[in-house]
């Protein structure tokens, strides 16, 4: 059979996840996507509704399947960890098996197992906010629900300073790629898979705009970079593929810069 995907964090056709999603369709693999509980009922009635359907298109003209959408919730591992704000909250009630490890129990009933796991989800509650004003409690927020897996997206503000990138997300970030090498060498001694992350530049998704500068880095990164065009969704989709695919065979461990070559530059021009 071909590659089974579980893709974390898609929930509209603008973001990364997305992106990932169409690139892992078009070679062959087969799509199970998690989507945030709160935004759950907004994607699959816009799926059934035929609004994604353009970009639900892939090279050869077909349409991209998604198997099965499930509800997640990703900073919640099991139901004893849900505030009990959250659980009656009505984006909540109305779904249910969402934590992190019901998802896992849910789709190894439904489907044994899975070949390729993708984190494609971050939550900076306070992202506006400079790191030194951050409170404790969103700087945990943005760790928690913003690091671990098996192919994440990380950002160049966990190496060089972003003003702006606030609330802990850097933090978040800079963890999500050492996990990323430490989990390499866990996973690939135990179960011999491997762990990548793609550093993107920079998106105008869903979760960029709230960070509120998302067209300043933009135009920024075109400006700068060494290979001046557009970044799109697909470039991070296909290396995402890639990196998924035997091709990669021999990678692991790695943070791979899918920017245009921003992060090579050492200042401006
Ligand atoms: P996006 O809005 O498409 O994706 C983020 C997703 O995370 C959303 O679908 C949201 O519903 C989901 N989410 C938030 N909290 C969640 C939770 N607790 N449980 C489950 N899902 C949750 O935006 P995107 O920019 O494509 O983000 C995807 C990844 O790419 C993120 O890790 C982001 O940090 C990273 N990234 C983005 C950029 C950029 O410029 N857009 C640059 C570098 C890295």
């Amino acid at each position: 059979r071909g590659k089974r995907a579980f893709i974390a964090g898609v929930a509209d056709d603008n973001g990364y996840g997305w992106a990932i999603a169409k690139s892992l369709a078009a070679a062959g693999a087969e799509i199970l996507v998690g989507t945030w509980v709160p935004a759950l009922n907004i994607f699959e009635s816009s799926l059934r509704r035929g609004k994604f359907d353009e970009s639900r298109k892939l090279p050869d003209g077909s349409l991209m399947e998604i198997t099965k959408v499930y509800p997640l919730d990703a900073v919640y591992d099991k139901p004893e960890d849900v505030p009990e704000d959250v659980k009656t909250n009505k984006r909540y009630s109305g779904s249910s098996n969402w934590t992190v490890q019901e998802v896992v129990e849910a789709v190894k009933q439904d489907f044994g197992s899975i070949d390729i796991l993708v984190h494609s989800l971050a939550n900076g509650p306070e992202v506006s906010k400079p790191l030194l004003e951050t409170s404790r409690k969103g700087y945990l927020a943005a760790v928690s629900a913003s690091s671990g897996a098996s192919i994440s997206l990380t950002a160049g503000a966990s190496e060089r300073i972003i003003p702006g990138y606030g609330g802990g997300m850097s933090s978040a970030k800079a963890a999500l790629e050492s996990d990323t090498r430490v989990l390499a060498f866990e996973a690939g001694r135990k179960h011999k898979i491997r762990v990548n992350t793609i550093s993107a530049g920079p998106l105008r998704s869903r979760a960029a705009k709230a960070i509120g500068f998302i067209d300043m880095m933009i135009d920024y990164s075109f400006a700068n970079a060494p290979v001046m065009r557009e970044l799109t969704a697909e470039d991070i989709g296909n290396a995402a593929a890639f990196l998924a695919s035997p091709l990669a065979s021999a990678i692991t461990g790695a943070v791979v810069y899918v920017d245009n070559g921003l992060n090579a530059m050492g200042v401006g021009v």
